[in-house]
């Protein structure tokens, strides 16, 4: 669980550290930017440390997700876990790629990735 974290924080601190070398280079590629400009730059950046953050805490929660019985929806029969998928979420911070534990039910040939 702390090496988990600890891969979590190294990315994290990545991107952080990306995103300050991009903001310093813009910098020194944009001589006297006006308001518009620094907001701008500073809106790009900040929704890419968002994205970030919210894909921290998504890989954390599922973390938390042992092998824990999911029912459909649907027959409330228990599911099939068919493991780790990669999955594109829609959210207010951004478009996220996250792996999650993938749940189908054969009965009703449906499939989907719980939260909790
Ligand atoms: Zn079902």
């Amino acid at each position: 669980m702390k090496k988990r974290q600890a891969k979590l924080k190294a990315e994290y601190m990545k991107e952080a550290e990306e995103l300050f070398d991009e903001l310093i280079a813009w910098d020194k590629n944009t001589p006297e930017p006006d308001m518009a400009q620094i907001e701008e730059i500073v809106l790009t950046l900040r929704k890419r440390m968002g994205k970030r953050m919210a894909e921290t805490l998504l890989a954390r929660q599922e973390k938390g997700q042992p092998a824990e019985r999911v029912h459909c929806p649907e027959c409330e029969k228990e599911m099939e876990n068919k493991g780790q998928k990669a999955n594109d979420v829609e959210t207010r911070a951004g478009d996220l790629k996250i792996e999650r534990s993938y749940y189908y039910c054969p009965r009703c040939r449906r499939g989907f990735f719980p939260l909790r």
